[in-house]
């Protein structure tokens, strides 16, 4: 019976008790699968390392795309002395720690963003498994994290929104809303009780992703545009407004607003709290004494005044309040239910 395959047993046994055999046959390896699927432990695990190996690829996409430079070739090179990193030089967190983050061939000190990038990665994409299980939407939301991990990182870095990631993102959260809407509900309501009824699940879905970037990222223009308008400067780059057109395809209307108003408000507390620490610290007040020579004004009102030109990265906040929304938001969570079609 055992030297039998599968095939040749269904030809022969038309009996009842057929799976029964089949899975005496191969009793052991099917129940390790089985077992292993229905682990929580072994799918957190997988989440965790493919988050690992994907910031990996993110860390990539954090220098390169900024910079212009192709993110698939070249290999990755120590960026000081330019030699290629070994595949085993390369592995995520683990290289980093075994190198004591220096590069094996110059000994140049790799910073820590590396790893950091790596760890988060791979905790959002564990939280993601916890938060909306095996399903469509967690692929949705790996996409989403990858996403901002990316944005949160170029913006706190160089200033920089790369509008690739921007457009990318907009194009999938587009296509995302056919299969997991932004259970908002809103394209609904605006076309009414009779228009309402005739939009198609999806087409409801899609229209609530371009609704919320129309509107979330609108809203966020007309706010730049009042900033220049009253201090006479820009407050915010239009990097910002293209981040709100993505999150509002990912998130719909009412989770994107959300996320301006948590991202600001974030922005505001902490901005005006490192422009203290910078007045305070003394931070160029060489300059601000130079100036003040110069006849420009008082070193301290000119000292305030550099101070609070720091620009804040914005994009940086509203990727964090991104995050807390998908998480946390009533929207998005895992009891997220599409509104009834009737
Ligand atoms: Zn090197």
């Amino acid at each position: 019976m055992d030297s039998l395959t599968i095939t040749e047993q269904l030809t022969l046994t038309k009996s009842p008790f057929l799976v029964r055999h089949r899975t005496l046959l191969r009793r052991v390896p099917i129940e390790t699968l089985s077992l292993l699927c229905h682990s929580k432990t072994v799918i957190i695990a997988v989440f965790f390392l493919v988050g690992l190996a994907i910031g990996s690829f993110l860390n990539v996409c954090i220098t390169r795309i900024p910079a212009g430079v192709s993110i698939v070739s070249p290999g990755s090179r120590c960026p000081e002395c330019g030699s290629p990193i070994k595949p085993y030089d390369n592995l995520p967190v683990l290289s980093w720690i075994i190198l004591r983050g220096k590069c094996r061939n110059c000994r140049t000190p790799i910073s820590p963003m590396y790893p950091s990038v790596e760890l988060v990665t791979a905790f959002l994409f564990v939280g993601c498994y916890l938060s909306f299980g095996l399903s469509i939407a967690t692929v949705k939301w790996l996409f989403f994290s990858s996403i901002l991990v990316v944005l949160i990182v170029t913006d706190y870095r160089e200033r920089i929104l790369p509008d690739a990631v921007n457009w990318f993102g907009v194009g999938l959260g587009i296509a995302f809303a056919i299969r997991v809407p932004p259970a908002d509900g809103i394209a609904r309501m605006l076309l009414g009780r009779q228009f309402g009824k005739a939009l198609l699940q999806w087409g409801a879905g899609v229209l609530d992703a371009i609704l919320g970037a129309l509107l979330c990222g609108g809203l966020l223009w007309a706010a730049a545009i009042l900033y220049k308008l009253v201090r006479g400067r820009d407050g915010m780059g239009f990097g910002d407004v293209k981040m709100m057109f993505m999150v509002g395809t990912f998130l719909g209307v009412r989770g994107a607003f959300l996320t301006i108003m948590v991202g600001t408000l974030l922005g505001t507390v902490i901005g005006l709290g490192v422009i203290f620490l910078l007045f305070v610290s003394g931070w160029k007040s060489a300059l601000a004494r130079r100036a003040s020579k110069m006849g420009l004004g008082k070193v301290g009102t000119l000292r305030w005044a550099i101070a609070s030109r720091y620009q804040l990265p914005l994009g940086t906040f509203l990727g964090i309040a991104a995050f807390l929304i998908m998480f946390f938001g009533p929207w998005t969570s895992s009891r997220w239910s599409l509104l009834p079609l009737g």
